[in-house]
């Protein structure tokens, strides 16, 4: 197995070294190597990321990623949207835990408002909203698999807007379909009312499936649920490549001073862990971690007095011990 390690901007290059070395702890036997992409690359070399990187990037059987500060300057060109593009990572999944509730929400990725056809204009700007059968059906395709997977007992919730965007309508019903053909039970909501009643009520959801915005939108709304950014992991899978990063960005206001929190980035590596069927290591990590936070070993952002390397090594110490 091939991992491709890129730490990136800011805290990126905090907090993917603990996480690296959890996944070298469980998987020795993998071949590791780190691709340099991001800002800092663009201001020594005037390219953020290069055709030879996405070249590199499409060899690895999984990308662990810190994070990359995208500069307002309008000549920079986003890493994160190429990236995602060249290797059609079409599912984002943000799973938000916390306790009582477990959710896992799946964001389609490569369409709907993020479709990047606009006409900007000086009195009148449009985005075009593209949702394509093919990209519903693939998504939902994801939704299910997940809710099988996770043996999960709720039905395949369908956010949409379907009652005033008519492209929901496709979206919509192409997604219960899918859930038919699974044979899962699923419920559609709109996303307003989905998003208020899953802060209210988290216990009552399990795979939630829904468009590019309304799915960052709500995975981030969901955010409020646990201990904040520096605690979300994600991943972006296509059919061909997987991505793993924490939903957090590079924080330039606090990079540089050990006190990012690792646990979004060693939460990341645990669903890299969980996405190639190493399920086991991805619970020891989801318990250690339990056990730092409960212990008060973590970042000032939870509360704690340690820093970024410190709480990582007692997650591994952790997990070492759980073994
Ligand atoms: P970017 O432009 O790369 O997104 P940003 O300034 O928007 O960077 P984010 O990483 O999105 O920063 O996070 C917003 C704020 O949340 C940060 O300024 C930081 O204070 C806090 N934060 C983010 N991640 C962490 C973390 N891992 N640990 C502690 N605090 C964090
Ligand atoms: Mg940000």
């Amino acid at each position: 197995m091939k991992i491709a390690i890129v730490k990136g901007d800011g805290i990126g290059q905090e907090v993917i070294p603990p996480a690296e070395k959890i996944l070298r702890h469980f998987l020795p036997g993998a071949e590791y190597f780190d691709v340099k992409v991001g800002y800092e690359k663009w201001k020594e070399t005037g390219t953020a990321c290069t055709d030879d990187d996405i070249k590199k990037l499409k060899s690895a059987d999984a990308i662990l990623f810190g994070a990359i500060t995208t500069p307002p300057d309008p000549d920079y060109k986003s890493v994160i949207m190429k990236i995602r593009h060249e290797l059609d990572l079409y599912a984002n999944l943000r799973p938000v835990k916390g306790d009582g509730f477990d959710i896992m929400v799946v964001r389609e990725n490569t369409e709907g408002l993020y479709s990047g056809i606009e006409e900007i204009g000086e009195e009148r700007s449009t985005t075009l909203r593209v949702i394509t059968r093919k990209g519903s059906e693939r998504i939902a395709k994801a939704a299910c698999e997940l809710a099988i997977k996770r043996g999960s007992t709720k039905p395949v919730v369908i956010g949409n807007k379907a009652n005033v965007l008519k492209s929901d309508v496709l979206f919509r019903d192409t997604c219960i379909g899918v859930c038919k053909s699974y044979g899962l039970e699923y419920k559609t909501m709109f996303i307003d009312a989905l998003t208020l009643d899953v802060l209210m009520q988290p216990s009552n959801y399990d795979v939630i499936v829904t468009t590019n915005i309304f799915g960052d939108i709500l995975s981030d709304a969901c955010g409020y649920l646990t201990g904040g950014l520096g605690m979300l992991p994600s991943a972006n899978i296509g059919d061909a490549h997987a991505f793993f990063e924490p939903v957090h960005g590079s924080a330039p206001d606090i990079a540089g001073k050990n006190i990012a929190n690792p646990i979004a980035a060693i939460r990341s590596a645990g669903m890299l862990l969980d996405h190639f069927g190493y399920c086991e290591y991805a619970a020891l990590v989801e318990k250690a971690i339990s056990a730092s936070v409960s212990m008060g070993v973590c970042t000032k952002d939870l509360g704690g007095n340690y820093g970024t390397k410190e709480t990582g090594e007692y997650i591994l110490t952790e997990i070492i011990k759980e073994e």
